[in-house]
């Protein structure tokens, strides 16, 4: 029997991380057993769901290489298949409708709380004669229609990651409803716990894969299975993903959907990778950084935690930079050029290829194009997500640098103008075009100045680049040299040393 899985997400919001993560091991799965992967949208709630939810929801999936083989399917286009299977249990005496009022059924639960019992449905329509149902149609109520659930049933399965799950038909709240309130003679829309039964059945999924929060639908569900006469999947219950405080993730950890995450500057192979070791562990040689085509052919529920899984920033941050060292610098650049162009940094713009001949020159980033891919192979090692390149490149992407007030007191506290006035004549010598220039001119320096080589660099470093901190200095000169920026740069520096 080859496998059958499904995501089936609720268009009720954007692509949540939880969802994508089940996607994830639907997907490992599928792959690992050679099988089908199946996308369904799970549109039957109407009033929540929206088409941009959809569309963000399908974009997620894809961005994270989730592909898929079947559909998506929406459910709101099933509305057919789902009546006949409520008319079926209808007909087979499985299910009937109830006629309680809202009014009716907070009375009973009251009453259930003041003798401290948990709230259920008593069943009390399920036995109804024909005369007392066409009593109450007669004063207009509207049924809902209630799948028969008997208290005695004691329900097990073998669940992939948990082991064997009971539970017993008495705590399952009494008998469900499977269809909304609607004129008799018509059928409601019907509910999610038996719509996603009567979906996986006609899809022929063979293993559920679906999150933990599920496992108290899963009774119930195998219940419905059986009414209806059809093959009960396996299922797999995937731990919950928890929060630095060993709570369930939710909006509170400022992370909620995929998008949330590209935005950040996550890449999409260190997000796959990463929901990949939320709940799963690859077996030895293999190490915690993977491609998903690499976690498939590895992929098992016996590698699958029970214990809830920890979201862990670090670990994600690692993979992230990782992901990001193993990128070519061509590939880098495009990523960066848009970012860097929303920051307005000053580069030559698409096709602009004016005053430069470089075979790239009719790209984003034009006759500049061979400087910026300079700049990315600087910034590139220290980069953890592709937005840090913004601040990483920040003191490079300007002809003219603000000089921070430590880089300033540097400089007027040692003897800062006498080095940098003693670079701006070493250089109109000699343009800095090689490293080898660069550091002749740092020892030259160093000796008619009479200092200390650190004391040098750092005060060339406040002087050129505005800032203490940084990229490697003489890279960096190298850069500012080829766009004329170093000699400006430290002119500037001179007066803000000699200020004191
Ligand atoms: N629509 C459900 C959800 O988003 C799917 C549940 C299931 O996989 O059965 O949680």
């Amino acid at each position: 029997m080859s496998v059958r899985v499904r995501i089936a997400p609720s268009p009720t919001g954007n692509l949540h991380i939880g969802t994508a993560r089940t996607a994830v091991f639907n997907w490992l799965f599928a792959r690992n057993q050679g099988g089908t992967f199946i996308l369904r949208i799970e549109d039957t709630d109407q009033e929540r769901s929206r088409p941009e939810y959809t569309d963000n929801i399908l974009a997620g999936l894809k961005w994270l290489g989730l592909d898929w083989d079947e559909g998506p399917l929406y459910q709101t286009q099933r509305m057919d298949l789902y009546r006949a299977a409520v008319q079926q249990l209808l007909d087979q005496g499985s299910a009937y409708p109830c006629y309680c009022t809202s009014e009716e059924l907070e009375a009973m639960r009251e009453a259930q709380k003041a003798r401290k019992e948990a709230p259920r449905y008593d069943n009390r329509h399920r036995d109804l004669t024909p005369e007392q149902r066409a009593a109450f149609e007669a004063e207009g109520r509207e049924p809902v229609i209630r799948f028969k659930i008997e208290d005695d049933r004691i329900i097990q399965w073998d669940d992939l990651v948990r082991g064997t799950v009971t539970w017993k038909g008495s705590d399952l709240g009494g008998d469900m409803v499977i269809a909304r309130r609607a004129p008799a003679g018509t059928l409601g829309l019907p509910l999610y716990n038996f719509v996603v039964v009567v979906d996986d059945a006609d899809m022929a999924i063979t293993h559920v894969i679906r999150g933990e929060d599920h496992i108290a639908n899963t009774g119930k569900q195998i219940l419905l299975y059986e009414a209806l006469g059809k093959a009960i999947p396996q299922f797999a219950h995937t731990p919950l993903i928890l929060n630095a405080e060993g709570r369930k993730l939710s909006k509170r950890d400022g992370v909620t959907s995929v998008a949330d995450f590209e935005a950040m500057g996550y890449t999409a192979d260190a997000l796959a990778n990463y929901m990949g070791l939320l709940g799963w562990s690859p077996p030895e040689p293999m190490t915690e950084r993977f491609t998903l085509a690499e976690a498939a052919t590895a992929f098992g529920f016996e590698r699958v935690n029970r214990a809830g899984a920890k979201f862990d920033w670090d670990k994600l941050n690692w993979l992230n930079a990782q992901v990001l060292h193993g990128i070519p610098a061509e590939q880098l650049l495009e990523e960066l050029l848009p970012l860097w162009q929303a920051a307005g940094y000053e580069f030559a713009g698409e096709g602009d290829a004016s005053g430069g001949l470089s075979p790239d020159s009719t790209k984003l980033g034009g006759a500049d194009r061979p400087w910026l891919l300079q700049l990315t192979q600087l910034i590139a090692p220290s980069l953890v997500k592709i937005n840090d390149g913004v601040g990483q490149a920040a003191l490079l992407g300007h002809e003219t640098v603000e000089i921070q007030p430590d880089a300033a007191a540097l400089l007027q506290q040692v003897s800062g103008a006498g080095i940098v006035q003693g670079v701006l004549e070493a250089i109109a010598q000699q343009p800095v075009t090689s490293s080898e220039v660069a550091k002749q001119i740092i020892d030259q320096v160093t000796q008619t100045q009479a200092v200390k080589k650190g004391i040098v660099m750092r005060s060339l470093r406040a002087a050129l680049m505005g800032s203490l901190q940084g990229p490697d200095l003489v890279d960096a000169w190298l850069l500012l040299n080829q766009r004329g920026w170093d000699k400006s740069r430290l002119e500037k520096a001179i007066a803000v040393a000699t200020q004191a």
